[in-house]
């Protein structure tokens, strides 16, 4: 896998920096609703009021490490959710302070869940980044400011279990397929259009990878040989044309030009302000603008899984991430059908093209869901 690992794009991970774009050839980064839901922590009485649900036996602990909050739940064997916690991850204050409250927030879920570490099954961890599959290290991750953290032999050494990391966008898809919109299918393609766009493969319970890291970077797949520069350093990659970025800089362009009076009124040209649920409210409200720019970069998001199903035959995609759970309808449907005028024609019917279901819980449930496969079903110990 040539292509640079270091772009793929969690559906929750966001920059703490707001880098505006300006003339699409600095890396596309940019505060959006997340860091707003991040200011949400959840107090210990909150906590105890919406889980603190005992259960007997031993657990499983997803953790999904961004570069802004990190989130843990403590599962029961059928992965029902028993406990959890939510924190941020400071990532400014170095290695050892997020490490340090990597395992504070697992020790606290496990006292929420009334555990203690001897009762933990496994831990699974969905991480950003450059990630060494095979020694569980994080090679490099520019959001939380690590290199050559071995993060996997930490948490093996705190919590005397065995430990799996996993890149976050392959551990999403792989909740998607274990618990989500992909439950029951042999093989799920997931897409995540985001700051940037993350891809993963599930092929018959098994995770797509590379031989050393992660592979599936669907964001950079080029959709126009002299397209818009990318993060990644090359041209017209997939992601400056279909990702939330791309979609919220050129509805900015709409609203500046007088083309979009609903969203000039919900969000104005500011970039970080046009999220989500603004694109969605102004489509609804008439911005016909607006819609066509959505439109066309579901189109291009359906002519990549055209490909995918002419490589890969998934039998379900999945799509997720803020940006589709706020116009479900207008995104599926519209790369579904463009979709098909991308793929053989033999393959139209073999695939479907869902929504995901798991919302921000598609990391962090199946990083716990991948331990389990890890652990009990290979019979493997970290
Ligand atoms: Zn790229």
């Amino acid at each position: 896998m040539n292509i640079p690992q270091d772009q793929k794009t969690s559906p929750v991970e966001i920059s703490p920096e707001p880098v505006p774009e300006t003339n699409g050839s600095s890396t596309p980064e940019v505060v959006t609703e997340e860091i707003v839901e991040t200011e949400e922590i959840v107090e210990p009485e909150e906590l105890t009021e919406k889980s603190g649900k005992k259960s007997n036996g031993k657990i499983w602990i997803g953790f999904d490490l961004g570069g802004t909050k990190m989130l843990c739940k403590a599962y029961d064997a059928k992965f029902k959710e028993v406990a959890f916690r939510r924190r941020k991850t400071k990532s400014r204050k170095g290695e050892k302070s997020i490490l340090d409250r990597i395992v504070d927030t697992i020790e606290d879920t496990l006292e929420e869940a009334g555990k203690t570490k001897s009762d933990i099954a496994g831990i699974g961890v969905g991480c950003p980044g450059i990630l060494d599959l095979n020694t569980g290290t994080i090679l490099n991750a520019p959001n939380l400011g690590w290199k050559k953290t071995p993060l996997k032999k930490i948490l093996f050494e705190k919590f005397d279990c065995p430990v799996v990391i996993g890149n976050d966008v392959d551990l999403g898809v792989y909740g998607e397929y274990s618990e989500g919109a992909g439950k029951g299918a042999n093989s799920v393609l997931g897409i995540f259009p985001g700051t940037g766009i993350g891809g993963g493969f599930i092929y018959q319970g098994q995770i797509l990878r590379g031989t050393r890291s992660s592979c599936m970077e669907i964001g950079h797949v080029c959709v126009q040989a002299d397209g818009r520069m990318c993060g990644c350093g090359r041209r017209g990659c997939l992601e400056t044309v279909a990702s939330r970025l791309s979609i919220a800089a050129q509805a900015a362009q709409a609203v500046y030009r007088g083309e979009a009076p609903v969203l000039r009124e919900l969000a104005g040209t500011n970039l970080a302000d046009i999220r989500s649920g603004a694109i969605a409210e102004s489509i609804e409200k008439g911005d016909e603008s607006i819609k066509e720019i959505v439109i066309t970069a579901a189109e291009h998001i359906g002519r990549a899984i055209g490909n995918m199903v002419n490589l890969l035959a998934p039998e379900v995609v999945v799509l997720g991430g803020g940006l589709v759970e706020a116009m479900p309808t207008l995104i599926v449907d519209t790369a579904w059908n463009s979709s098909k005028n991308q793929c053989l024609k033999s393959s139209e019917d073999s695939y479907k093209v869902v929504a995901a279901k798991l919302g921000d819980d598609s990391t962090v449930l199946g990083a716990a869901c991948w331990a389990k496969h890890t652990f009990s079903d290979n019979q493997k110990k970290g």
